[in-house]
């Protein structure tokens, strides 16, 4: 057993809760009575009661009870450089101690802001040279919308106000970028999508086309890009977004070839491009950006989770010199931004994380060592009767559960295997996530081998026993 396991004090017997709360029961009465949990079904959630975590290191959480929990995606993708590190606490407590809050409105700036914005410049790809620093992914996909279409303004071009996305891209939670998102289920609620925003099919060969071979597959399906920019008349797009790799949408690894293609249509009709690296950025495909890894030069590009390896909220969007430059020089005062933008502690934290990333060769070490890893221990399952594909990137995994091999048909309804697999795994203490019916990886990058396997094993019992369920 790793020296991780070391006894713990769990939360019952800390006393200072005001509410007199004693154990995991109560605990969960109290969730239940007053907590609306994101992304949950409520009143599902009160009768199953939530899993209350109390503590965690490494690549490990404690729950209530003191039961240990390996969690293999990095809290929501963002503890790239795992939990329980005394830097960043000492930063924070340091940083607050000196300047606990102050903004970036009316011409005023802080030292940690300051800093970020330069080395986030030194480390993006070339010409992103400046930033607009928020504090989560939504409100930077947020602000790039509200750039792109004031940039296209200036230019003279106000009708260029689409924004191209990808059905199952999943760019946050605002009205406006859940709109950009391509969930249905989420636009459902609302009365969502907002107008001009404009959704392609994502390039998911294991689903519509396996037998394409991929290099085919990648023009076929950056082909899609090009036939809605044609459909809504290439002077009303404004700009097209994607994630390197799609997360939240099913783990959607690009066929080699994707990216050249779409950057080139892009190019060709005068689209922006606009990366979205709130997942894939900081290490987490191998390189510091996913950009890096797929070669792609985008205008803008966002960053959130991994940043700040989720110490603190904290995010940013990269603005590249063609939009910095028109809305500098001729976009007067820009009435966007938010009262913690740029909040020192949240800086210095995501600084010294970066740090962490830099002193401690993560990135290397994911593309070299530990992602491959991860993708060899997960190809053992291919021969499992429920699993379709395996696939991923540096430590970013998916495997695919598939209904009949040899007939290529999916479960329906879809997800609900998944979920079940899911279930099996967390009971078995191991967090992994459910999309529709791929189960999705993406541990810290701190993981080690023995980490790996126990994860690896605990999926394969999961993918057993949730093959007894099926009927
Ligand atoms: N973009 C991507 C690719 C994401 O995965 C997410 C969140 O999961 C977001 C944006 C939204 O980020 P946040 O939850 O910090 O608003």
């Amino acid at each position: 057993i790793p020296d991780h396991d070391r006894p713990l004090p769990d939360a019952a017997s800390r006393t200072c809760w005001e509410s007199g709360a004693q154990s995991s029961a109560d605990w969960r009465a109290l969730d239940a009575a007053h907590n609306l949990h994101p992304f949950s079904d409520h009143k599902a959630l009160a009768t199953e009661g939530s899993r209350v975590i109390t503590r965690a290191e490494g690549v490990w959480l404690w729950d209530s009870d003191g039961t240990r929990v390996l969690d293999g995606m990095a809290g929501l993708w963002c503890v790239n450089v795992g939990y329980g590190r005394p830097e960043l606490v000492q930063t924070a407590a340091r940083q607050m101690t000196e300047l606990p809050y102050y903004n970036l409105f009316f011409k005023t700036a802080t030292p940690p802001a300051i800093e970020l914005s330069r080395k986030l410049v030194e480390l993006t790809p070339p010409g992103l040279n400046h930033v607009f620093l928020v504090n989560s992914g939504s409100e930077a996909n947020d602000t790039i919308i509200r750039m792109v279409r004031h940039f296209w303004a200036l230019e003279g071009q106000p009708e260029r106000r689409v924004i191209i996305a990808r059905d199952n891209g999943y760019h946050g939670s605002t009205l406006a970028v859940a709109s950009m998102s391509g969930m249905t289920a989420m636009h459902k609620q609302g009365g969502l999508p907002l107008p001009d925003f404009a959704h392609i099919r994502e390039p998911h060969r294991f689903k519509v086309a396996p037998n394409t071979p991929p290099e085919a597959f990648a023009h076929e399906a950056a082909g899609w890009l090009e036939e809605a920019i044609l459909s809504i008349g290439p002077g009303r797009v404004a700009a097209f977004i994607g994630e390197p790799i799609q997360g939240a949408g099913g783990l959607i690894v690009p066929p080699p070839g994707y990216w050249a293609e779409i950057q080139r249509i892009c190019t060709k009709y005068d689209v922006l491009l606009i990366a979205d690296e709130v997942i894939c950025g900081f290490g987490r495909t191998g390189q510091w950006f996913g950009s890096d890894t797929y070669r792609i030069r985008p205008d803008m590009m966002t960053l959130a989770k991994g940043l700040s390896s989720g110490y603190m909220p904290v995010a940013a969007a990269m603005v590249g010199d063609r939009v910095a430059a028109t809305l500098i020089d001729r976009g007067g005062e820009f009435l966007h931004g938010f009262t913690s933008s740029g909040h020192p502690t949240a800086c210095a934290v995501a600084l010294e994380n970066i740090s962490i990333l830099e002193r401690e060769g993560l990135v290397d070490r994911v593309r070299e060592d530990i992602g491959p890893y991860l993708m060899s221990r997960l190809e053992t399952l291919r021969d499992h009767p429920l699993v379709g594909e395996v696939r991923g990137q540096g430590l970013l995994a998916g495997v695919e559960l598939i209904r009949d091999k040899a007939h290529h048909t999916f479960f329906s309804p879809v997800g609900r295997v998944g979920a079940r697999c899911r279930d099996h795994c967390f009971r078995n203490n191991a967090v992994v996530r459910a999309v529709y019916d791929t189960m999705v990886m993406a541990p810290p990058l701190v993981i080690g081998r023995d980490e790996i396997d126990i994860l690896v094993d605990t999926l394969s019992h999961a993918l057993d026993q949730t093959h007894q369920d099926l009927p």
